[in-house]
């Protein structure tokens, strides 16, 4: 049986049910990953964030970032742009996960390569520039953690909830929600596997710190998106818009960046 869209959405109005009830406001950021240049693809995403007025953080490739992006993002005003690491280049052996920010090359080298793109970044984007580090693939060594404050950085954001790891002054501002299916299409996720993903974050938010739940990160890839993750994109926005449990925040808003 085929769900009208307000029956597919009744679980996540459940729970935000809930939120009213204790007074909580359920907070929302978008970080999009894999930006160098203005494409077809980046200008839907703005036209959608900008349709229901959703901030969004791109996570920029320093090394391959165009003076082209810099020229539009002048004018698209929502967004704002984190560093993607350096040259998203993995490092890794063929029988480890991907990763550029592992110990693979040596410490010094990697922090080198962050503050320049760290530097390039800044230069290009001025006042748009989020000074947020979005390790690629989600992935950075630990050990390079606490060297960060002293690159400029002032959060990092990686997926899922933040493990213990050695003491440092970043803010951890996350993603929770992956809309797409990197192990099967590599398109979107089907709505009701977000949905459940989606509350099922929400819940873990509130267990967390039952006064102030920490933000929610939804992640999502421009360049990848098919009708389902945009669908899944517009239609969340579109229930945010009629809900006033959730506000969607920048990442510089939730981290105080
Ligand atoms: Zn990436």
């Amino acid at each position: 049986m085929i769900k009208t869209q307000a029956e597919a959405w009744a679980p996540l109005k459940n729970e935000l049910e809930v939120w009213s009830q204790k007074g909580l406001e359920a907070q929302l950021w978008l970080r999009d990953d894999d930006a160098i240049e203005v494409t077809p693809a980046l200008e839907q995403l703005d036209d959608l964030c900008s349709q229901f007025n959703v901030p969004y953080t791109i996570a920029t490739i320093p090394s391959l970032t165009t003076q082209g992006l810099a020229q539009w993002a002048a004018s698209h005003t929502l967004g704002h742009y984190a560093v993607h690491g350096f040259s998203h280049t993995n490092h890794a052996p063929s029988d480890e996960k991907k990763c550029e920010l592992g110990l693979h090359r040596g410490e010094q080298k990697i922090l080198d390569e962050l503050a320049e793109g760290f530097e390039i970044l800044t230069n290009i984007f001025g006042a748009q520039m989020a000074p947020l580090l979005v390790p690629p693939w989600n992935r950075i060594d630990t050990a390079l953690v606490p060297h960060l404050s002293a690159l400029g950085f002032k959060g990092l954001s990686t997926y899922g909830w933040p493990k213990p790891s050695e003491p440092h002054d970043l803010a951890i501002i996350n993603t929770h929600i992956d809309i797409i299916d990197w192990k099967g299409s590599r398109g979107g996720l089907p709505r009701k596997v977000l949905i459940d993903n989606l509350v099922e974050a929400l819940q873990t938010a509130r267990a967390l710190n039952p006064t102030q739940p920490p933000a929610i990160g939804v992640l999502s890839h421009h360049l990848v998106h098919d009708e389902l993750a945009w669908n899944f994109l517009e239609e969340l926005m579109s229930f945010s818009a009629k809900n006033n449990q959730i506000a969607w925040k920048s990442a510089k808003q939730i981290a105080q960046l």
